[in-house]
This record gives C-alpha cells, sequence and structure tokens, in this order.
C-alpha cells in the first residue's frame, strides 16, 4: 500500500477495515444475546458478512460496520425454528403465505408439517419452497395426497411407504421426515406404515394421533415410536397426559426417557391451558415449541410463534428455556445441527426480540384464556444475511440524516 493510499485508509475507518479484511454488512450491537447451541447467554456483539455470521464479541467495532443496530434493549437469538407449520400452496384451504407468517415472527427456518404427500410434494416445492424467503423443509405425508381431507386420509391404499421414502431421498435436504395426521379408523396403519417411510428413508416421524380402542395412547409412544420420532399437540385435549386429578401420567416420564420427542403444536384445537399448566408445574416441558400455524388457528387462539412462546413464558418457562426450545432442540430433532445457531460460519439467520412487561391476554385452543404480564415481541428478523423484518426501523438512519433520494436502494 503506498503512503497516499495508507493515509486515506487510516481517516476512514470503514476504507482501514476493508484493507484489512473487516468490514461488516451488519453488526447488531450489545443485545442480550441467548445461544443455546454455543452456552451463550449474555451481552455480545454479532457481526454478518453476506450470508453468514462472521463474528462473535464484545467489542466488535462498530465503526468495521456498514450498518449498525443498537440491540441493547432486545434479546438476540439464532432464527427461530418452527417445526410444525402449514405453508403448502394446495392442502384443505388451512395454508397461509410463508414469508408473511413466519418472518414477523422471527422464524426463519419453517417445517410445513405433512400438508402435502409423495403425489402432490413437488408441486409444493415449485410454487412455495423454492420462492420463499422463509427456510422451507417439509415433513411428507404418508398419505400420498397430503391434507386432503378425510376421504383421502383415512384411505389406508393411500398410504404408500416405499414411493414416500423414494421423495424423502429425492429431497433430502428439504424433506426431514413423514408425518402422519387425523387417521380415524382403529387400527395403527397410519402410525406403522409412517414409521416403515422413516425406517426406509431413515428419517423421523411426526405423528398428531387420535387413541382409538385398542389404539392407546400409551402404546404410541411407549411401543410404536422410536426414539427421535415426534408426537406433536403434547397439550391437546385429544390424548391423555393426566389422569384424572391432573397429575402427569407415568407412561410421558418413561416414553421421554426411551427418546420420544414432545412437541407444541399448538393450531386451533391442541393447546390447553388446563393440560399445559399442570404439565408444566409438574415439570414436564416440551422438547420443541412448535405453532402448527395454519388459517384458522393464526385466528382466535393467535397460533403465531411469538405469541405461543409468550403463553410459555407466562405459564413459567424461562426466556433462556423457551428459546432453547425454538433454536438448537429442534434443529437437532430434524438432524440439522447447521441451524438454530449463531456460529461463526453459520447461514446469518437472527431474531431480535423484545421483552414486554404489562398486562396481556392469551387464548388457548379450549376457549379459556390466561392473563399473564409478560409478552415475546420480535422487533427485527435477519434471513441469510438480509434484514427482512424491522418494526422500529432499528437497521435504518433517521430520516433527516437520509441524504438524497439517490441514496435509496
Ligand atoms: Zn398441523
Amino acid at each position: 500500500m503506498n503512503r497516499t493510499l495508507l493515509r486515506i485508509a487510516l481517516a476512514t475507518p470503514l476504507l482501514a477495515a476493508a484493507m484489512s479484511g473487516q468490514i461488516y454488512d451488519l453488526l447488531l450491537k450489545n443485545g442480550h444475546v441467548i445461544d443455546p447451541a454455543n452456552q451463550r447467554d449474555g451481552r455480545f456483539d454479532i457481526a454478518i458478512v453476506g450470508n453468514k455470521i462472521a463474528a462473535v464479541g464484545q467489542d466488535l467495532p462498530a465503526a468495521h460496520a456498514r450498518v449498525v443496530v443498537d440491540a441493547s434493549q432486545y434479546y438476540v437469538t439464532p432464527g427461530l425454528i418452527d417445526i410444525h407449520t402449514h405453508f403448502d400452496a394446495q392442502g384443505a384451504d388451512l395454508n397461509l403465505q410463508a414469508d408473511h407468517n413466519a418472518l414477523p415472527n422471527g422464524v426463519t427456518t419453517a417445517v410445513d408439517a405433512g400438508s402435502s404427500g409423495w403425489k402432490n410434494f413437488e408441486a409444493f416445492k415449485t410454487k412455495v419452497i423454492d420462492h420463499s424467503k422463509t427456510r422451507l423443509l417439509a415433513f411428507l405425508n404418508i398419505v400420498g395426497a397430503g391434507m386432503y381431507g378425510s376421504a383421502v386420509e383415512n384411505n389406508v391404499q393411500e398410504m404408500d411407504a416405499e414411493a414416500a421414502a423414494r421423495m424423502v431421498q429425492k429431497y433430502p435436504r428439504i424433506i426431514v421426515g413423514i408425518k402422519t395426521a387425523h387417521f380415524q379408523p382403529p387400527t395403527w396403519d397410519a402410525v406403522d406404515r409412517a414409521i416403515k417411510a422413516a425406517e426406509l428413508s431413515k428419517t423421523i416421524v411426526m405423528v398428531d394421533f387420535s387413541p382409538k380402542p385398542g389404539r392407546e395412547y400409551s402404546d404410541l409412544i411407549l411401543k410404536h415410536l422410536r426414539p427421535g420420532d415426534i408426537h406433536t399437540h403434547v397439550y391437546g385435549q385429544g390424548t391423555p397426559q393426566l389422569d384424572e386429578h391432573k397429575k402427569l401420567q407415568p407412561y410421558m416420564l418413561e416414553a421421554r426417557r426411551r427418546g420420544v420427542l414432545f412437541d407444541v403444536g399448538h393450531g386451533a384445537g391442541s393447546f390447553w391451558f388446563r393440560i399445559a399448566v399442570p404439565a408444566i408445574e409438574q415439570g414436564f416441558l416440551p422438547d420443541t415449541i412448535s405453532t402448527d400455524i395454519h388459517k384458522r388457528s393464526i385466528m382466535l387462539p393467535r397460533a403465531n410463534m411469538t405469541t405461543t412462546m409468550s403463553k410459555m413464558l407466562n405459564i413459567g418457562m424461562s426466556v433462556e428455556q423457551i428459546i432453547e426450545r425454538t433454536t438448537v432442540n429442534p434443529a437437532k430433532a430434524i438432524h440439522r445441527p447447521d441451524l438454530g445457531t449463531l456460529s461463526v460460519g453459520a447461514d446469518a439467520d437472527v431474531a431480535v426480540l423484545e421483552l414486554q412487561k404489562g398486562k396481556f391476554g392469551f387464548l388457548d385452543s379450549g376457549h379459556g384464556k390466561l392473563i399473564g404480564d409478560k409478552k415475546l415481541r420480535c422487533v427485527l428478523t435477519v434471513r441469510n444475511g438480509e434484514v427482512v423484518w424491522d418494526t422500529e426501523g432499528l437497521s435504518l438512519t433517521d430520516w433527516t440524516k437520509a441524504g438524497p433520494y439517490i441514496n435509496f436502494k
């Protein structure tokens, strides 16, 4: 470097940083970082270059960043992972637009839970997954046509484990496992064929289960599901988690010891304070917190991610426990340890969350409410290095300093 260039560089911090290779595109400064995958819980700066996490530290220089966000009032967490969503293009008229419903809630990875099966997954991929900013993954429904109503969902002939497994193996970076749901005949066909497809494709199953005479819930979680398989709707009224005295059934703990995972899957009908509160008071926390977000659940019970997290917070879970169950735990559950982390080199997916204090009402799926004093709100979301949600303009310049119109990009 010649002397003139060196002088200019030293006078211009951004240029100096560029010459030493240290320019950050985005710097989230001084937030309360909770990154359970790295056992990190404290004040840190997070620097992003391109679409990757470039540095995590306590005094990263603001002068080296193109955009600085003052995160000192907020929690900064890995982009949240919601493993039970419905963002399919076709389904049973329940689907929602992924980006409009995931990103404003800090969700950067959403897993569609069986809206489509092997017959229509590729249409979902072409029409939705390939065009979403949100990272969309999927559980493939064991029903070939997916969630297309009871006529196909109760038809065992629709459940072709080999065809489903072939589709999983064709898209191993998108399809994380097999889903079974809504099966009413009192047999094990749907569960067992879903598990067969998961075995053939070396993946896991997520089960939405209705017990019937001869098809007991305890048998599902103690005998049929394998370690790593997931029962979703753990606080729903459809399965007997508690006895008549609201005491946790011993088989819940036994199944957990076997390695079966329990997911919230809030939904329109599957999250009841009357079950969740006593279960959590007895120490039965979920392994993962998910929404089962769709056209109906988003309305009265508000099954979006931050509202669902706020419900868990007011029941008694800590912010740290909740972030663990919306980042590292779901990443592990779907065998994607590269997600749900702020490790240097990871994709730059970040959520910035505000903890509000006040008086807030929350609805469940069973016409019950809970009045709480805390609420989580997502103020900023970064997906793949790009700010995609910013309610307070944290990443922007005050308009009086925004310069000529020509600066607008
Ligand atoms: Zn669902």
